[in-house]
């Protein structure tokens, strides 16, 4: 994270960023449909930030192109009843898609590396496990056909406070504010060392890890989409071969 400038734009304006975004939208939208038919593999983007960090906005704005029949998005909250009488790993293979399909982790497993972590809710003894067993986790979903592609949206400190003012100020957001994020603000030195160790310990090969500069929404969109497009564009994906010999089906 300490080569990452979470304002950095990497020299593109705003202007050709949308126009760039709305081509990568378009691509994307062959590409799952291409998945769908092709029906063999799986797709999980796995998004995590702090508070305000843009995980909504970035499904709202990157996802929006893709066909609602071939995508699930999965919100982890705190968790609750059947949640937690399993592994923490339970409720996310569940959400894992169906081959065909993408499903986007509005957080996810890495909370019991991060908020568990910082707030000790359960000992070093058992979260410093963990980033070995979600290694082997996702290991597990790649070799099944399933890749997984993780980003952490990164914003500062003061993008966070300019964000949080605008949800107190603005009426159509302020649903959003809640005290516990300002609660959660105390905690910033902690959560980016957390940040480091996970993206230390579980950047793989066959799940790797983005950090994407997200103090302006406009390039963090057009990243995401770029990096999806991208990793879509790399599982070669072909349509299935048709069932028979479609030249000599005749019907009347
Ligand atoms: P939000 O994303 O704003 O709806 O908030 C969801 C909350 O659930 C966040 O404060 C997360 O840190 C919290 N959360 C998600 N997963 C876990 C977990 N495994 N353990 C504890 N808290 C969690
Ligand atoms: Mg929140």
């Amino acid at each position: 994270m300490a080569d990452v400038d979470p304002s950095d734009t990497h020299g593109i304006d705003k202007a050709s960023a949308a126009a760039h975004l709305s081509k990568n939208l378009d691509r994307l939208s062959v590409l799952q449909y291409l998945l769908y038919a092709e029906a063999r593999r799986g797709l999980v983007v796995v998004l995590q930030g702090i508070d305000a960090g843009g995980k909504d906005g970035t499904i709202q704005h990157v996802m929006s192109g893709l066909n609602p029949q071939g995508v699930r998005v999965t919100s982890f909250k705190v968790p609750e009843g059947a949640e937690k009488r399993h592994d923490y790993l339970w409720r996310v293979h569940c959400a894992v898609p169906e081959f065909g399909q993408i499903g986007i982790f509005n957080r996810s497993h890495y909370e019991d590396v991060l908020v568990v972590r910082v707030h000790g809710i359960v000992p070093k003894s058992v979260w410093s496990k963990r980033y070995a067993q979600i290694n082997d986790f996702e290991r597990m979903l790649s070799d099944s056909g399933t890749r997984v592609i993780k980003f952490l949206l990164y914003i500062d400190k003061e993008e966070q406070a300019r964000r949080f003012h605008e949800r107190i100020e603005d009426k159509t957001k302020n649903w959003k504010f809640s005290a516990a994020d300002l609660k959660e603000r105390e905690y910033w030195d902690q959560y980016i060392e957390a940040y480091q160790d996970m993206l230390r310990q579980c950047s793989t090969k066959c799940a790797p890890w983005y950090v994407i500069p997200a103090n302006r929404k406009w390039f963090r969109n057009l990243a995401v989409s770029q990096i999806l497009r991208d990793e879509l564009e790399a599982m070669s994906l072909k349509f299935p071969k048709p069932i028979a010999e479609l030249s000599e089906i005749k019907f009347e």
